[in-house]
């Protein structure tokens, strides 16, 4: 079943008690039937004054409700997610996307919550042709060249 606004917003004050000391603030949370992410936290950067430093506002979680994801995978999304809101809303600097502050914190929250972060979330066969309907058959063919691969690997 896709996750609700309410759902989201329960899971997020859960894990901010249980992995970030409930130092992060409220976010809006939005669903979104995008097919390019699964989750995503949006933000503007602003100086709050001509030659002040830029900081990061107007804070957005967005979750994708278009695909049928298992619970854990909808959980894991909603704590990778809370990770980067973590770094941006204490304007840290990481050294990229998924740099060594995100997997420091990813690290620290898979071994203590027993999870399964991680940086990129690769879809399943069923999930994209789910997606992406209109591509069923080029899908089908990039899974059996990699299965053909694999195979020869074993062999
Ligand atoms: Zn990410």
């Amino acid at each position: 079943m896709p996750p609700t606004v309410d759902y989201i917003k329960s899971c997020f004050d859960e894990y901010n008690a249980l992995f970030f000391g409930n130092s992060l603030p409220p976010i809006p949370v939005k669903l979104s039937s995008a097919r390019t992410f699964l989750g995503k936290v949006t933000f503007t950067r602003r100086r709050s004054w001509l030659f002040g430093p830029l900081r990061n506002e107007n804070f957005v979680l967005r979750i994708n409700t278009r695909l049928d994801l298992p619970e854990e995978l909808i959980q894991d999304t909603i704590i990778h997610e809370m990770i980067h809101y973590y770094i941006a809303v204490n304007q840290w600097k990481d050294t990229s996307t998924h740099g060594k502050l995100f997997r420091r914190e990813m690290a620290r929250i898979n071994a203590e919550g027993n999870r399964h972060i991680s940086i990129s979330y690769r879809l399943s066969k069923e999930q994209q042709i789910e997606l992406y309907p209109e591509r069923k058959e080029q899908i089908e063919a990039f899974f059996l060249r990699k299965s053909q691969k694999c195979n020869k690997h074993q062999t």
